[in-house]
This record gives structure tokens, C-alpha cells and sequence, in this order.
């Protein structure tokens, strides 16, 4: 199977207008998202923002579940947290994969939309892509109101939505990434 990486990006995501925008860390997604990732074997779970402070602020949650009081109450936590990495920016991103990997990794977005402009895969697509290929796979996922355009041209292809025939299917990053992890990789 692939080596699988997620990222959530703060930055270059929507704003309610589309404007490309930088959003707070939550420390639930951070935690949560941590303990699927952990769960369906990701190798690193990337929190992207280019603001300094809010990376003082993603560090603290880290150390707290890592190290901290946290550690010593729920010590299992601290399992999905060590894989918890920090990053300014996309791109930097991409670069540790190939580095860590010697090759460049298939970048997967996530959408509540289906963007007819970017090439698309299905699930099952996904699922046979990832189970036959040896390069690295990096699944993203926004917040906000999703991820920008100036990120979705840099990637490989998009997901095609959970639930796209719902009348609501704007579900919470948390939610979304633990779906398509059991749907690529369960
Ligand atoms: N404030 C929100 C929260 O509480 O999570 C953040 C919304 S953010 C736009 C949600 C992200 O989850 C999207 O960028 C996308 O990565 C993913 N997502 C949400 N609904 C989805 C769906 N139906 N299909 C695929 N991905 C989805």
C-alpha cells in the first residue's frame, strides 16, 4: 500500500465571498483528524499555516497531548499526536514527502463540491489507485469554506464529494476526513 500523508490547510482556503483567506487552528481537528489519520496508518498528519503564532499555538496542542498533562490523563492520545507535524505552507508540504519518500507524492483534494474544471476520481478509483501504486499519497482536506483554487490547480485531482445528492453535505472537516480515509483505505 502507499505511504499516505493528510493535510489540513489553514491557508489558502475560502472565505464565505471565495477570497483566499488564512483560518484559526481548532484544536479538536487537530486531535481528531490526528486519531483517524493514526488509525488508517498515515506516516504524518500535516497542520498548514503560514502565521507564526498560530504555529506557537498548534505547538502547544501538540506538547499538551505529547508530553503534558494531557499525556498523563489520556495517554493513548499521545499515539495519534507524535505523528502531528507542523508546516507553513503546501508546498512545503509536498517537498518533505518527496524528500522523506525519493519521490514526488499523488496529491488527492477533498471538496463538499464537484469541480467539473479538475479532473476527478471516484472512490473506487481512489481506492485502485492507492492499493497499486508505490509513490506517496497526500490527501487534503480544508477549512473554512474550503480549500482555495490556488491550491486545487496545484494538485493531481479531487475526490468526488461524499453525499453529493444530499440537499446538505457540508459536513465538518473531522467528519469528511475520517469517510474518506475508510472509504480509501479501510
Ligand atoms: N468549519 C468547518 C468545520 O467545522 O469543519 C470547516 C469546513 S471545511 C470547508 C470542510 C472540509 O471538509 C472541506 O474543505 C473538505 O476538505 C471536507 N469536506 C466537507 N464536506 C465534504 C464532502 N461532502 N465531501 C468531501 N469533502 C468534504
Amino acid at each position: 500500500l502507499a505511504p499516505l500523508y493528510l493535510a489540513l490547510l489553514h491557508y489558502p482556503v475560502r472565505d464565505r465571498e471565495g477570497n483566499a483567506v488564512t483560518t484559526s487552528i481548532t484544536n479538536i481537528d487537530v486531535h481528531d483528524i490526528a486519531r483517524s489519520a493514526r488509525t488508517y496508518s498515515a506516516k504524518n498528519f500535516f497542520v498548514v499555516t503560514p502565521i507564526a503564532k498560530q504555529q506557537e499555538v498548534l505547538a502547544r496542542i501538540i506538547e499538551h497531548w505529547d508530553h503534558g498533562a494531557g499525556k498523563s490523563r489520556i495517554p493513548e492520545r499521545s499515539i495519534a499526536i507524535g505523528r502531528v507535524c507542523i508546516a507553513s505552507a503546501f508546498d512545503e508540504v509536498v517537498q518533505i514527502i518527496e524528500k522523506q519518500n525519493s519521490a514526488k507524492p499523488i496529491v488527492i483534494a477533498t471538496s463538499a463540491q464537484r469541480r467539473e474544471e479538475f479532473e476527478a476520481w471516484t472512490f473506487e478509483r481512489g481506492r485502485s489507485e492507492l492499493s497499486n501504486t508505490e509513490r506517496p499519497v497526500l490527501l487534503i482536506f480544508g477549512t473554512g469554506h474550503g480549500l482555495h483554487d490556488e491550491v486545487l490547480r496545484k494538485v493531481d485531482v479531487i475526490l468526488e464529494p461524499i453525499a453529493p445528492e444530499s440537499d446538505f453535505n457540508h459536513l465538518s472537516v473531522r467528519a469528511a476526513a475520517a469517510i474518506v480515509l475508510d472509504r480509501l483505505c479501510a
